[in-house]
């Protein structure tokens, strides 16, 4: 596999609505002389993800970047009076991120841009690199932190229930309920003290 450094977002410039297929793409850019699409993702507007030239290979999306870079392209990227315009599905939206983030979990050192930082034109119609930019970073860590603060609410919740439900108990029932958990953590205590004193008298 070659060095990927660079995950570049494009689009199709076509229209609001117009479906595109990779193999379309493949076919435009054959009719431009190159070897088929250069582009090694195609999103459609259903957020359908097509693979386009292989990983392995360099492909031709953006020049002077192509040799360590990943090129995707969403199908869309102009109004329908063919102006520039952030067309984006929800669900391309979606498969963006999927794919990005994949990507980045096998490229870790792969940063993420827009074609228009490298050219003077708008492609991909929105700021790639300001959206993506937390991609792939805030994976591990945080993600740790939450499940633990996540447990403890549970139990927090769990210890509340328990004495909301004790409150809706009648006096009577809740005497007998308290009476019950005092025994048991008494025959709990008693038990223990006669384990310890066995274990200190060297009976196991
Ligand atoms: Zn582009």
């Amino acid at each position: 596999m070659r060095t990927i450094n660079k995950i570049i977002i494009h689009c199709t410039a076509t229209k609001e609505g117009q479906d595109v297929t990779a193999k379309q793409v493949d076919t435009w850019h054959r009719q431009r002389g190159w070897s088929g699409i250069g582009y090694h993702y195609l999103v459609r507007l259903d957020g359908t993800i097509e693979s386009g030239r292989p990983l392995e290979q360099v492909g031709a999306h953006t020049l002077g970047q192509n040799k360590y870079s990943i090129g995707i392209c969403y199908a869309g990227g102009l109004d329908s009076k063919g102006n520039s315009k952030d067309t984006r599905t929800d669900q391309q939206k979606d498969a963006l991120i999927n794919l990005i983030s994949d990507l980045k979990e096998r490229f870790p050192s792969a940063t993420i841009h827009g074609h228009r930082e490298y050219s003077n034109k708008d492609c991909p119609c929105f700021d790639a690199k300001e959206e993506y930019k937390d991609i792939g970073t805030v994976r591990t860590s945080p993600t740790q932190s939450t499940t633990v603060q996540a447990s403890a609410v549970t139990i927090a919740s769990g210890i509340g229930t328990g004495i909301g439900a004790v409150g809706n108990l009648d006096g009577t029932a809740q005497l007998i309920l308290i009476g019950f958990a005092c025994t048991i953590i008494l025959a709990g205590m008693w038990i223990l003290r006669e384990r310890l004193r066995k274990w200190a008298n060297g009976d196991r």
